[in-house]
């Protein structure tokens, strides 16, 4: 959890090299998502706005029965993190609940990075089933 928590803590301080920031320091040709392949990687873009970061939002929680507000309307981590819906569960229930985004923002990078440095694309029902045994 403590790796979670730096890269967390690198989010909210626009310290994730994402490949807008590669390109910018010339280490990158292209940054385009290699998500979708289709707009520029930001981190909003990456981890919120991304049609694959929209899927895997969604099945987590439809899996987890809950509502959580659209990421495609986050427009700062910091906002969506503190936004994050208060459930009245259990105070297990509670805990787990408040893992989720940071389960989810984790596995984004995850697999991002096992596609653009391994070549390997988990597909966002096998990072699903990674993130619901996370929590
Ligand atoms: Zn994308």
């Amino acid at each position: 959890m403590l790796k979670v928590k730096f890269f967390i803590w690198c989010m909210l301080h626009g310290k994730v090299q994402t490949r807008d920031k590669l390109i910018q320091k010339g280490i990158l040709i292209t940054s385009i998502c290699p998500m979708c392949n289709q707009v520029n990687e930001t981190m909003l873009h990456l981890f919120f706005h991304c049609v694959w970061a929209q899927e895997l939002w969604g099945d987590v929680l439809y899996t987890l029965g809950r509502e959580a507000p659209n990421p495609t309307r986050c427009v700062s981590v910091e906002k969506w993190l503190l936004e994050w819906p208060q459930l009245h569960f259990s105070d297990f229930g509670k805990a787990v609940w408040k893992v989720v985004p940071y389960a989810v923002i984790w596995s984004i990078w995850r697999a991002r990075n096992d596609k653009l440095f391994r070549n390997i694309d988990k597909g966002s029902e096998r990072v699903r089933m990674t993130i619901l045994g996370f929590i």
